[in-house]
Formats: structure tokens, C-alpha cells, sequence
């Protein structure tokens, strides 16, 4: 059983997901680009390392929560990257939503080192990774995948094997692609009906008990017309994973004219400088658009 974990990327999701891995009893060390996010697990019983490498050179089984594609490639394969310092047999579980692609061709790099990479996006957001009950959604060597449950397992309450490297990334770009689309129409709807001058309240309220909920609406519909809008998941990342969406259909030839649009709206809200709240700040976009106060 895995004994050593480390852990590179302590944000908004990682910073919550290492402490279950340190709760759960494991020797966890720990690396963050803005080291002062590293020391406060430090504090929780984490050791702390000053570069990727040395992680690597400590862990048994590294996980990477980084924000994009470009980190996890700098993280992985760059100078005093994870790789320099992983022990052949080792793995590496990518946790981060990246491009399919890159990850794929990330692992194959690793794999020349014997060193194996899963990617392993999650479903669930800010409040899922707090509580443990995130959903693992993985690519990659199916042994290694069986082999490093214990370790999915400290942080979530499942997992799914989609396929070879890549495909995790996949399913995960598949249901962001839905969840992005399907808050912008709930925007949309909730700006018709504030405009008609229905009740606020009331609107969400019908729609949480009908046909027209979503997991959004009753994640995000009451806080959205309240406006507020404290980050889970960055109205950028989101951006990201549209973007990510638009080349990857565009590559297997998939029209997907909804997402195009839906694409161009939140990247207006980034433009407007909304990009670092949560994303379910299109609400406001939505609004300015409709001339809501
Ligand atoms: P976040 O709070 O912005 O954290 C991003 C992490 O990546 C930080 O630790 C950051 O380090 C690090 N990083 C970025 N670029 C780097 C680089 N070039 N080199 C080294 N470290 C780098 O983001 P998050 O919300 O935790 O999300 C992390 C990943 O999970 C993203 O891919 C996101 O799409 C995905 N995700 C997020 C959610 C969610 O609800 N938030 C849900 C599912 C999946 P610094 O601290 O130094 O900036």
C-alpha cells in the first residue's frame, strides 16, 4: 500500500484535498509555487518541499492540482520538475483539468522513465473536495489506477475508469462543457423572468421543484440572484475548459455551435474583469446585457 504522497498545487481544490491525505495518516509532502500556501500545511503535519523534484524524490504517488496545461507540463516535465526527482515505479495521479492531449503526451514522456501518469480530473467543486466526496474520472494504466484506489479513496467517495491517458480528461470536458452551457441558459432564463417582473425568489424556487432544475440551478441559482458570487471555481477556469472543449470538438470534427457561443459569453465576462469570482458571474454579464440593475 502507498505510504508516501505528494502533493503539488495547493489552491482553492489541492489545498483541501491534501489535508485528507495527511488526516488519513499519510507522510505528505507538499509544494506550492507561492510557497506561503505550502507552510500553512506545513502546519498540519505536511513536510514542505522547495521545488517539484524534491516532491518526487519523497513520494511514492505524487498528485498535481495545477490550473492548466502549461503548469502541468512546467510542473511535471520542467527543470526541478516532478519527473527529475520521481523513482522509477512511482506515479503520478494529474488531478488538474487539462487538454486530453497534452496529458496524454505528459504521460508518454513519463512512461520513458517508467514513471506511470493517470489523469484523474474531479467532479465536484470546492465544497466536495472540504467534505472528501469528490468523483475521480481516470485515464491511464488500469493497474496503477487499482493500485492507487487507497489513495482516491482519502479524498473521494469514487472513481470511474474511462480508458487510456487522455480519456478521464475527456469525460471531464465532456461535463464542464454541459454544466458551463447549462448555467449561462439558467442566466439567461433567470434575466427573462426578473425583467417580466417575477419574484426572484420564487422563480428559483419553481424551478428547483420542475423540470427546468439542473445541478446548477440548485447549486448556484439562490446565490446568483442574490449576486453573490465567493469563488468554487473561477469564472477563468471555467473559460479554460470551454476553450478546451471548442479545440477538442473542432479536432474529431464535432460542431458543437452552442458551446461556441456560450464560449464567447464567458469570455466577455473575463474581459470585463470578472474572471477571478466564480463563474456564475455571467449572471451579471446576462444582466448588464438585459439592462438589469
Ligand atoms: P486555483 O485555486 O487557481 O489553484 C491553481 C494552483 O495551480 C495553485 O496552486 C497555483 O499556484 C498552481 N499553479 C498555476 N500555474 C502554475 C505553474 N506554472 N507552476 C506551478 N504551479 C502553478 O485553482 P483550483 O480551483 O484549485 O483548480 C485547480 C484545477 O482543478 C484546475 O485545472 C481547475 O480547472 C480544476 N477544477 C477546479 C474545480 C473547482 O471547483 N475549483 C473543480 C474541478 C476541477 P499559486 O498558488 O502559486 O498560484
Amino acid at each position: 500500500m502507498t505510504k508516501k504522497i505528494g502533493f503539488v498545487g495547493l489552491g482553492l481544490m489541492g489545498n483541501r484535498m491534501a489535508k485528507h491525505l495527511i488526516k488519513a495518516g499519510y507522510e505528505t509532502t507538499v509544494y506550492n509555487r507561492t510557497m506561503e500556501k505550502a507552510q500553512e500545511l506545513g502546519k498540519t503535519g505536511a513536510a514542505v518541499a522547495n521545488s517539484p523534484k524534491e516532491v518526487g524524490e519523497r513520494s511514492d504517488v505524487t498528485i498535481t492540482m495545477l490550473s492548466d496545461s502549461a503548469a502541468v507540463e512546467e510542473v511535471v516535465l520542467g527543470k526541478n520538475g516532478l519527473l527529475e526527482g520521481a523513482e522509477k515505479g512511482s506515479a503520478i495521479i494529474d488531478c488538474s483539468t487539462i487538454s486530453p492531449r497534452v496529458s496524454a503526451k505528459i504521460a508518454e514522456e513519463t512512461r520513458k522513465k517508467g514513471v506511470e501518469m493517470l489523469d484523474a480530473p474531479v467532479a465536484g467543486s470546492k465544497k466536495q473536495a472540504e467534505e472528501g466526496i469528490l468523483i475521480f474520472l481516470v485515464g491511464g494504466n488500469k493497474q496503477v489506477y487499482e493500485d492507487i484506489q487507497n489513495v482516491l479513496n482519502a479524498m473521494g467517495k469514487g472513481s470511474f475508469y474511462i480508458g487510456e491517458n487522455g480519456m478521464g480528461s475527456y469525460m471531464k470536458l465532456v461535463m464542464n462543457m454541459i454544466i458551463a452551457m447549462n448555467l449561462e441558459t439558467l442566466a439567461e432564463g433567470l434575466a427573462f423572468g426578473m425583467k417580466a417582473g417575477i419574484d426572484p425568489k420564487l422563480m428559483v424556487e419553481i424551478i428547483n421543484s420542475t423540470g427546468a432544475k439542473s445541478g446548477g440551478s440548485e447549486a448556484k441559482g439562490k446565490s446568483m440572484i442574490e449576486s453573490n458570487y465567493d469563488t468554487a471555481f473561477a469564472l477563468n477556469l471555467m473559460c479554460k475548459d470551454i476553450g478546451l472543449v471548442k479545440e477538442e470538438t473542432r479536432n474529431l470534427n464535432v460542431p458543437t455551435p452552442s458551446a461556441s457561443i456560450v464560449h464567447e459569453i464567458y469570455t466577455a465576462a473575463k474581459a470585463k474583469g470578472k474572471g477571478e469570482q466564480d463563474y456564475s458571474v455571467i449572471m451579471e454579464l446576462i444582466k448588464e446585457l438585459a439592462g438589469i440593475k
